[in-house]
């Protein structure tokens, strides 16, 4: 297993490298993030004593389970999954940095009022729906600048971007106006000079797109398959209220 994640993380910063050589773009400026679901901290910690930073679960419990065997190991957690309120304070105790799935206003208020509370920020991506399936979380991109707008009155939220998870199609081209109408977004927001607002981080592509969002202005491409295999669990489990 050791092998094949160290085998595999080259075959991804190569499909990096590649799609930003392409694109013309700098490869500093896309950072590879593991999506870490269902992953045990063993592997994790491999990937982390082999040149990877940036991890993220979708779920608090896993956040939990997995703290204590890689807070020894360097790293830096986002959190990419539904938040619920009643779990904010872990988000906190385990040390999240970036929450890249805020996506109501009543989950940014209640992290304001318990980062108040303990004198701390955190980062911030919007994340944004741009599939229009139901199925999935994330504000209407018609109501992503209202609601950056209204985030930004919170002072301990630090926004840096945007996020989202693109149709789920094997077609990449299917994928690819999903990444569009977040990079316009983008575009626009950093239009209305929104003061505590900062858009440079672009967190779209995984494993079956990431050369599309690349092409398209990915900064940040959160992998998760093709780094640890493939998942028992259906991404649905991770995706919609079903799992929640
Ligand atoms: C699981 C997950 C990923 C990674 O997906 P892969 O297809 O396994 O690379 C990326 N983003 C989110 C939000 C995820 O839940």
């Amino acid at each position: 297993m050791k092998e094949d994640i160290l085998h595999n993380l080259k075959i991804i910063n190569d499909r990096i490298r590649k799609s930003c050589e392409k694109s013309g773009r700098d490869p500093k400026e896309v950072r590879l993030l593991l999506a870490t679901k269902t992953v045990s901290a063993a592997h994790i910690k491999t990937a982390l004593e082999n040149g990877q930073t940036l991890i993220a679960e979708n779920k608090v419990q896993e956040l939990k389970e997995k703290y204590e065997e890689l807070k020894s190991t360097p790293h830096e957690n986002h959190f990419i999954g539904h938040l619920q309120t009643n779990k904010i304070k872990d988000i906190l105790k385990y040390e999240v940095v970036c929450v890249q799935s805020l996506d109501r206003l009543d989950l940014a208020e209640k992290l304001h009022q318990k980062l108040s509370a303990e004198g701390k920020t955190i980062d911030v991506l919007i994340q944004v729906n741009t599939s229009a399936e139901e199925s999935k979380f994330g504000v209407h991109p018609d109501e992503a600048l209202e609601l950056t707008r209204k985030v930004s009155e919170f002072s301990t939220l630090k926004i840096k971007g945007l996020m989202t998870i693109g149709l789920f199609s094997a077609e990449t081209e299917k994928v690819r106006p999903c990444f569009k109408i977040l990079k316009k977004l983008q575009q626009q927001i950093i239009s209305q000079n929104i003061p505590n607002v900062e858009m440079k981080e672009l967190s779209m592509g995984m494993s079956g797109d990431l050369e599309t969002a690349i092409e398209e202005g990915s900064t940040i491409v959160r992998v998760g398959t093709a780094v640890f295999g493939a998942r028992v669990y259906p991404d649905s489990y991770y995706w919609n209220e079903e799992g929640v």
